[in-house]
Formats: C-alpha cells, structure tokens, sequence
C-alpha cells in the first residue's frame, strides 16, 4: 500500500534533480507537494555534477551540495540523496540520470520533479524522447517565473504549489554579503554554510 492507502502495482519514485547550490524550502515543498500528490513512496533528491546550463557560472564543490543536501532531507523518512550525478565523471546530462535511477529501481514508476523554469528548457534538453519514455515529468509552478509555456500535450503535467519566492542565487548572494538566510533553508544548512563559509566574500 502507498502512502495515501491506494494500491499500487509498481513502487512510486520522485526524482528531483537540481544544482542545490544550496537546497532551501522552495526545493523541499515542492519535493513534498509533488509527493502528496502522486501518492510516491519515496522522493530522491540528485545533487548534478558539473550542471549543462551552468557551466560559465562558478558551481560549490560537489561534496558540499551532497552534504547539504543530505542534512535538509535527513528528517523526511521518505526523501533520499543519490550520488549518481556527482559520481558520473563529466558534465551532468538529464537522461544519464534518468538512465541511473531506472536501473537502480527497475520496476518503480518514476516522476522527474522540476520547476516551472527548467521544464521551460525540456524542449532543448539532449534525448528528451527517450527521456519521456523513461518517467513521466512533473512541472511545479514557481513564482516569478510563468507557468504558460507550450508543452507537447499529454507530456508533463504541471501541478500549482504554495508559492515560496526563494532561490539558490539569492541565498547566496545573501550569504555573501552576511545578511540572514534563516527560514528561507533549513536550520542545519544555515549552520553548514556558516562552519565552512560557503559563498563568503564572493562576488
Ligand atoms: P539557482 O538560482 O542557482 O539556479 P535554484 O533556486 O533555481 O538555484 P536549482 O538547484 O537550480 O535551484 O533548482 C532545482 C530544481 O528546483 C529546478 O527544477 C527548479 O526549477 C526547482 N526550483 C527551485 N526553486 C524553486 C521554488 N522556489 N519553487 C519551485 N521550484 C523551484
Ligand atoms: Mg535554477
């Protein structure tokens, strides 16, 4: 039986991918959101290796995202972190992901979870064919951001979430000029980037 009581043939497996440069409670609720919804048993977060559209922008080492990651889903018994993407030598491509988390949960269905910015850029995403075959595709609103783009029909669903106007790049500009990030990401993230001066004069 699945979290919500139904019965299920296959396990239900969320897969959020992001930078998580770092995670903060908009990439939480959403995991949530999405998982409430589609009745999954078990939501995992991918921190990328070296992200595509972000290869001109300088990236915190991998080790640290994992870490972070790690701590701000530590307390949810049904969120977990994969190493697939950071572990994969090279620049991080969506569908090796993809590829990686089939093989590890053969019989599961599986929901790529992205926001409604990124799912703007599927279109232009490498194998996005094979990627559609391989798990459905969830697009949560988010603000600031429109939530009108053309999808080809019957390919992603989008799903309206408790807007949370925060992002990874004014965190850390936040950080960067020492003013508060308390409440906009859990209190162990806030305690990482403090202990190892993640983001300090940067900029
Ligand atoms: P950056 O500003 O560095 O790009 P970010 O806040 O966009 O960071 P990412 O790691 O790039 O975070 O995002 C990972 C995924 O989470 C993407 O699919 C993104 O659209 C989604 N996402 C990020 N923040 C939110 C939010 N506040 N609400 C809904 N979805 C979000
Ligand atoms: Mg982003």
């Amino acid at each position: 039986r699945s979290p919500r009581g139904n019965w299920h043939a296959r396990p239900r497996i969320g897969i959020m991918g992001g930078t998580f440069d770092p995670i903060h409670n908009g990439h939480l609720v959403a995991a949530s959101e999405v998982s409430w919804v589609y009745d999954l048993d078990e939501v995992v977060f991918v921190p990328t290796g070296r992200p595509v559209f972000k290869l001109d922008k300088h990236v915190t080492n991998a080790e640290d995202r994992y870490l972070m990651t790690v701590i701000a889903t530590a307390s949810n018994p049904k969120f977990t972190v994969s190493r697939v993407d950071i572990d994969r030598p090279g620049v991080t491509y969506t569908i090796d992901t993809l590829r990686d988390l089939r093989a590890l949960y053969p019989d599961a269905e599986l929901f790529f979870i992205t926001g409604a910015d990124a799912v703007a850029e599927i279109m232009r995403w490498k194998d996005v064919e094979q990627m559609f075959r391989i798990a459905h595709f969830v697009a949560v609103t988010r603000p600031g951001y429109s939530s009108a783009v053309t999808l080809p029909a019957g390919r992603v669903d989008m799903l309206e979430i408790p807007a949370l106007a925060i992002s990874s790049t004014d965190v850390r500009e936040r950080a960067t000029h020492g003013e508060p990030v308390w409440y906009l990401v859990p209190d162990g993230v806030v305690q990482y980037i403090g202990k190892h001066g993640l983001y300090r004069g940067r900029g």
